[in-house]
């Protein structure tokens, strides 16, 4: 990867100039050393490939000191905008769509959003496209509803760039470091893109969760499923289960999916996805996944299998108690931070389950991110051996 000119300034990339085999060994020993008591942390997953692989690009803008507009990052732990014109991690095409609609920014005269002041329309761009799909979503970021020629703006920027599916504005007034609101209104397209990932068609609409890393997601996906150990007999709870990616892909090889995420546009595609892809047993509720499992455990339902994929912030006590409650026979923890899973592990442990299997898997090559499927099986119930072989590269 060449010395990227925001390198040290851009919050993104931490391993600028480091070799990427070094990296996965850094990564691999600073998991040894927050989870290896555990028990074995197999070899880390990395990328064949491991740049432009972000298909959802983001860009905040501001003005530049020469007037003219900058788009790109925030500066580390700062909400000052580092001009990343030649991000090497983000997806080609959707840096070019971001550099296009800039330059129609500055023709059309539109005023950038100015945090300090609360002044100005347009605060971000984010891109997302569907990686194996080739679909594209242009979401508009504004800080108020009224868009001067927003129509012209829009079929100007759809004749440069033909290959965009969808364009989404979305209204954000507020003073927060969130870049989307809470109103959307499509303006071109169906207002989603879709995409297809483990033989399934997915739908994702401008605020839902989709990993940004979809080469690896599959990869995940595949091993968090190999380790459930489904045999077709189970009920699977896939919690924090976003637009239903991970449950969806399980139910054919279970008896029935139950899924739960708090995030209404996000349970929205679910269901849509579970419809598309002709699946008749998976369920899909929109509920916090804690009071979820809470009241499942209070009404006696049955798990075999709890799947989560908690948020940074990890799970919750409670969570883990109610887990327990239903006492299925494995857990199946995906998880983005190792700091809150290392915390939850300890609880799950002290609520009667026993970490097996622990599977880095390399999402966000050059940053220090590291996401983990872990396999945790009930210490008083004959388990299924799983036939885990790692390999080192998908
Ligand atoms: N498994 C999915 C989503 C993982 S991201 C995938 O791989 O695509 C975590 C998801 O948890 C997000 O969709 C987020 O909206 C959801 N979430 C966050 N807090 C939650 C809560 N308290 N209860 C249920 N879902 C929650």
């Amino acid at each position: 990867m060449e010395k990227c000119r925001a390198a040290g300034r851009c919050g993104g990339c931490r391993y600028q100039g480091v070799p990427y085999e070094e990296q996965l060994a850094i990564k691999q020993k600073n998991m040894e050393k927050l989870l290896g008591g555990f028990g074995p942390v197999l070899p880390i997953l990395g990328m064949k490939e491991p740049e432009g692989y972000r298909c959802k690009v983001h860009h905040a803008l501001a003005r530049g000191p020469k007037g003219s507009i900058i788009s790109g990052s925030y500066e580390e732990d700062s909400h000052k905008v580092v001009a990343s014109a030649e991000c090497a991690l983000e997806d080609r095409r959707c840096r070019e769509i971001i550099a296009a609609a800039v330059r129609l920014a500055e023709d059309f005269k539109i005023q950038v959003y100015d945090e300090d002041r609360g002044t100005g329309l347009l605060r971000h761009i984010l891109i997302r496209k569907g990686r194996f799909s080739g679909q594209i979503m242009v979401v508009l970021v504004t800080s108020s509803p009224v868009f001067p020629s927003r129509n012209n703006y829009v079929k100007v920027l759809l004749r440069a760039c033909p290959d965009i599916t969808t364009v989404v504005q979305n209204v954000n007034g507020r003073k927060t470091g969130m870049v989307l609101g809470e109103r959307s209104q499509v303006l071109y397209g169906p207002g989603y893109i879709k995409d297809s990932l483990m033989g399934l068609s997915f739908r994702i609409s401008a605020s839902s969760f989709y990993q940004v890393n979809p080469v690896q997601a599959e990869a995940l996906y595949r091993i968090a499923i190999d380790l459930a150990a489904l045999t077709g007999r189970e009920t699977v709870l896939d919690a924090y289960c976003g637009t239903g990616t991970i449950g969806l892909s399980a139910a054919s090889k279970a008896a029935r999916v139950i899924g739960v995420e708090l995030s209404s546009s996000t349970v929205k595609d679910a269901i849509a996805n579970a419809k598309d892809n002709g699946i008749k047993n998976a369920r899909f509720y929109k509920d916090d996944a804690s009071r979820f499992i809470r009241s499942m455990a209070e009404k006696g339902e049955r798990a075999d299998v709890v799947i989560l994929d908690p948020p940074r912030s990890g799970s919750t006590e409670e969570f883990i108690r109610s887990a327990a409650k239903l006492s299925p026979s494995r857990i199946v923890y995906v998880s983005c931070s190792p700091d809150t899973l290392a915390r939850d592990l300890k609880s799950f442990v002290k609520n009667g389950y026993e970490v097996r299997i622990i599977r880095p898997i390399d999402m966000f090559p050059f940053t220090d991110h590291i996401e983990t499927v872990c396999c945790l099986y009930h210490q008083k119930k004959d388990f299924i051996s799983v036939p885990y072989e790692p390999k080192n590269v998908e």
